[in-house]
């Protein structure tokens, strides 16, 4: 019998509660590894009843004393590091020394969340009338709710639930059902730190599990990481119900490479970004416009250099490159999206279709795949693929190529290779994408930063974590006071009180 990954409530571990349950597989042998539970409307239910409870009590704790547990938890994820890659690796497929890169960039935002005293100060104006104060204070909204995707198991929720903690709310997490293991694992860790119990939740599960947070009525607000039709129905279903939220959806992130660049450093950079972790990040970099014919094929040579070297295979080995898909659905997914581009004309310039890893013959490996000559029209440019599959598209200027990006549905993020500063001012001020690099091949904002796509990237105001995360977790409240003399007596004023 397999183990199952279940839910975390109320500070106790809750194996299934009777729910059904779903295989979870490692990508590189293709073999069920865990059953994972999937939280019936009763299970959610329970979460959201021991976050409600907790409330109180947490929302009038300390800010100081809330980040005494994170202090403790940067100090447990560290020492628990391995243990969390290999969980990711072996769920996600991703090669271990990138799943470190991810388990870096969770505890920087636990870093951030350290700062709650000072992010929480609020504003004061003395004397905005005669013997009168006035105050906005930022408090916590109760029982808060994170969705998140398979992609970033470590990272995603903890662009959520640290700072939401911090900021007094209580938290009830659902992480991604095809990699449950380590959003569990560091939520118990929360736990040792110690977080009182109910404080933070993790339930496991789809879309019931899903459902059940966006209409109940003590959900208070939804951050959601995902696709994005779910993100969109999410918007629209938990705004519906009077929720606050931010959906964050998919992307189709385009490099600019101008003819000028440094093509040797451009094209490291391209590799990294477009191949890393299996193209399966929404910052993933799958377009290069090319600006002239010159830089196409240079780009396009380059590429095809590297990739007779890029070493793919198991995650557990860190001298691998790239990793398998995460599961066989997507990996005949994104393996037919590498036949449709043949049909729709583009130029498949190196075929990582039918690539077998000895020893790993069952597992979900799709190796380096190139196309040149695409074009705006063809499904291939159009869709997210989130596979290692990277498009050359050729252009002729640098206007046409930030035509493209403008026009795109997606506007995660983009980046521009040049070493000529007014191009790089143009494309920075007038590309309508929400997280831009200068040779910054996947500029992903820091922890005190905040991360957001525009267009159909996010629906929402606000964006995750940093000061827009602060803004996000909190009401904004304002408090007017006076004490006035009892020596002066007032009479009525029937005028707008103002200070004239
Ligand atoms: P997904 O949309 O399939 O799933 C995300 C979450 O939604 C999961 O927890 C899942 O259980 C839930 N879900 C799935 N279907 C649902 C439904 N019908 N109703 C309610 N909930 C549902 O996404 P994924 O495949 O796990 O992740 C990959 C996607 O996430 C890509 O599109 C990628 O670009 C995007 N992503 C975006 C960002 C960003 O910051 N913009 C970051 C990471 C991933």
């Amino acid at each position: 019998m397999k183990s199952i990954v279940g839910h975390l409530i109320n500070g106790e571990l809750v194996p299934d509660n009777g729910d059904r349950l779903q295989d979870v597989y490692n990508p590189a042998t293709g073999e069920v590894a865990k059953q994972v539970a999937l939280a019936s409307k009763a299970t959610v239910e329970k979460a959201i009843a021991a976050a409600d409870a907790a409330f109180p009590a947490w929302r009038n704790t300390s800010p100081a004393k809330r980040c005494q547990v994170m202090f403790r938890l940067k100090v447990l994820l560290e020492e628990h590091s391995e243990t969390i890659c290999n969980m990711i690796t072996d769920e996600h497929g991703k090669v271990h020394h990138d799943a470190m890169g991810e388990l870096t960039r969770a505890i920087e935002n636990v870093e951030f969340a350290c700062g709650a005293p000072q992010l929480l100060k609020g504003e004061h104006s003395k004397n905005v009338g005669t013997a009168i104060d006035s105050w906005s204070e930022f408090q916590p909204l109760g029982v808060v709710a994170g969705i998140t995707p398979f992609n970033f198991p470590a990272m995603v929720p903890f662009w959520m639930w640290p700072l939401a903690i911090v900021c007094g709310n209580t938290f009830v997490l659902k992480p991604s059902e095809r990699t449950p293991s380590a959003s569990l694992f560091m939520a118990q860790l929360a736990l040792e730190a110690g977080l009182p119990a109910g404080v933070l939740n993790v339930v496991m599960g789809d879309k019931e599990a899903v459902d059940t947070l966006l209409n109940d009525k003590r959900v208070q607000a939804v951050s959601f990481v995902g696709s994005t039709p779910i993100a969109e129905y999410i918007y629209t279903t938990a705004t519906a119900n009077g929720k606050r939220v931010q959906a964050l959806g998919g992307a189709k992130n385009h490099a600019i490479l101008m003819p000028d660049a440094d093509m040797d450093n451009a094209v490291s950079a391209i590799m990294g970004a477009a191949y890393g972790s299996c193209g399966e990040r929404c910052m993933a970099l799958p377009v290069v416009v090319a600006v002239g014919d010159e830089a196409g094929d240079a780009v396009v040579e380059k590429l095809k250099a590297e990739l007779s070297t890029m070493k793919v295979g198991p995650g557990r080995d860190n001298n691998n490159d790239m990793g398998p898909l995460v599961n066989k659905a997507h990996f005949e997914k994104v393996k037919g999206y590498v036949d449709k581009g043949v049909e729709e004309g583009a130029i498949l310039v190196v075929d990582g279709r039918d690539t077998v890893i000895k020893g790993y013959e069952n597992g979900f490996f799709l190796a380096g795949c190139l196309f040149d000559h695409v074009t705006a029209e063809m499904k291939i440019y159009k869709d997210e693929i989130f596979g290692p599959v990277l498009c050359i598209v050729r252009v002729k200027s640098q206007q046409e190529a930030m035509d493209l990006i403008n026009d795109h549905e997606y506007g995660n993020g983009t980046c521009i290779f040049t070493r000529d500063g007014e191009s790089a001012r143009y494309f920075t001020d007038n590309i309508k994408v929400g997280m831009v690099g200068v040779n910054i091949p996947l500029p992903v904002p820091v922890s005190y930063q905040s991360f957001g796509g525009w267009k159909r990237s996010l629906f929402g105001d606000l964006s995750m974590y940093g000061p827009d995360g602060v803004r996000f977790w909190t009401r904004r409240k304002t408090i007017t006071q006076r004490w006035p003399s009892s020596q002066i007596r007032e009479g009525a004023k029937f005028s707008f009180p103002s200070n004239n």
